[in-house]
C-alpha cells in the first residue's frame, strides 16, 4: 500500500499504443487544494494522462490513486465521475436550446439520478449553490438566455459550471482559453482561481501568457513523462525544456 496526501497520485504510470509509449514513466502528484497547469509539446501525452485519471484508458503499469485510496486503474469512468473527478473538454458541449439557467439545473439532476428526480423541484440549497455557481462563472445576468446565444468563452463558463454543479473534489479542464479572447482569457483564469479556493485542479494548457496569470506550479511534460517541475519563471529557464520548445 501507499501512503500518500496527495488527492492525485500518479507514480510510474506507462501507456503503449500499438508498440508507441504514450506515457512513459510518468509520475505527478497534486495535492489538495492544489492548482497545477500541465504544459508540453503536442504529443506529449497531456491528453493520454488526462484519459489515465478519468479512467477512459487504463494504464499498462503503475500507480494511479484518488484521493490516496481509490484506485483508478481498476475503475470505469462512470465510477470515477462518481468519485468527485470532473472533466472539462476542450470544445463546450452545452444544452443550446436551453438557458444558462435550465442547463445548471440539468447538471444537478444529472448528478442526483435521472430517473428518480427528473421532475423534482430543486431543494433551495441547490437552487443557492445554482446562485453561487452564475457568480462564479460570470453568467449571473445572462441565467435567463439560451445557451446558444452565449460568445465561446461564455459557453465554456457555462460548461465549467455544469461540472461545479455536480460537486467534483478535482476538476481537470483540457485547453480552457483556446479561441477565446484575451478579455475573456483573463477571466478564466480569475475564475479558476475562484474554484480553486474550495477544489483541486489541474489545467492542461498552450497558452502561456494565460499559464502566467494563474501563477501556479508547472509540469512540463515531454514524450511521456515529467520533463520539469516549478514555476513557469523556473521552467522556462530550464536548459531542456527551451529545446524541446524550440526544436533541437
Ligand atoms: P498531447 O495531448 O500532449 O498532445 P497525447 O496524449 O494526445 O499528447 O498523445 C501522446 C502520443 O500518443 C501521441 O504521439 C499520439 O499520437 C499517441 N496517441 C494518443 N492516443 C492514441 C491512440 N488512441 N492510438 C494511437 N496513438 C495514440
Amino acid at each position: 500500500t501507499v501512503e500518500t496526501t496527495a488527492i492525485l497520485y500518479v507514480d510510474g504510470v506507462s501507456v503503449s499504443f500499438d508498440g508507441f509509449r504514450a506515457l512513459n514513466g510518468l509520475s505527478l502528484f497534486i495535492e489538495p487544494g492544489e492548482m497545477r497547469a500541465i504544459i508540453g509539446p503536442n504529443g506529449a501525452g497531456k491528453t493520454t494522462m488526462m484519459d489515465v485519471v478519468t479512467g477512459k484508458t487504463k494504464p499498462d503499469t503503475g500507480t494511479v490513486l484518488f484521493g490516496g485510496r481509490h484506485d483508478l486503474s481498476r475503475m470505469d469512468e462512470a465510477s470515477i465521475a462518481d468519485l468527485g473527478i470532473g472533466r472539462k473538454f476542450q470544445r463546450p458541449t452545452v444544452f443550446e436550446m436551453h438557458t444558462v439557467w435550465d442547463n445548471l439545473v440539468l447538471a444537478v439532476k444529472q448528478r442526483r439520478g435521472v430517473f428518480t428526480t427528473l421532475f423534482a423541484r430543486l431543494t433551495g440549497a441547490e437552487r443557492d449553490r445554482l446562485d453561487e455557481i452564475l457568480a462564479i462563472t460570470r453568467l449571473t445576468e445572462l441565467r435567463d438566455r439560451s445557451a446558444g446565444t452565449l460568445s465561446h468563452g461564455q459557453k465554456q463558463w457555462l460548461e465549467i459550471g455544469m461540472l461545479l454543479a455536480q460537486e467534483p473534489a478535482l476538476l481537470l479542464v483540457d485547453e480552457p482559453v483556446a479561441g477565446m479572447t484575451d478579455a475573456e482569457t483573463e477571466q478564466t483564469a480569475e475564475l479558476l482561481r475562484d474554484i480553486n479556493r474550495t477544489r483541486s485542479v489541474v489545467v492542461v494548457e498552450h497558452d502561456m501568457s494565460f499559464v502566467r496569470a494563474l501563477g501556479v506550479r508547472v509540469t512540463v511534460l515531454h514524450e511521456g513523462s515529467v520533463l520539469a517541475e516549478g514555476s513557469l519563471d523556473a521552467v522556462s529557464a530550464n536548459e531542456r525544456v527551451v529545446e524541446v520548445y524550440l526544436g533541437r
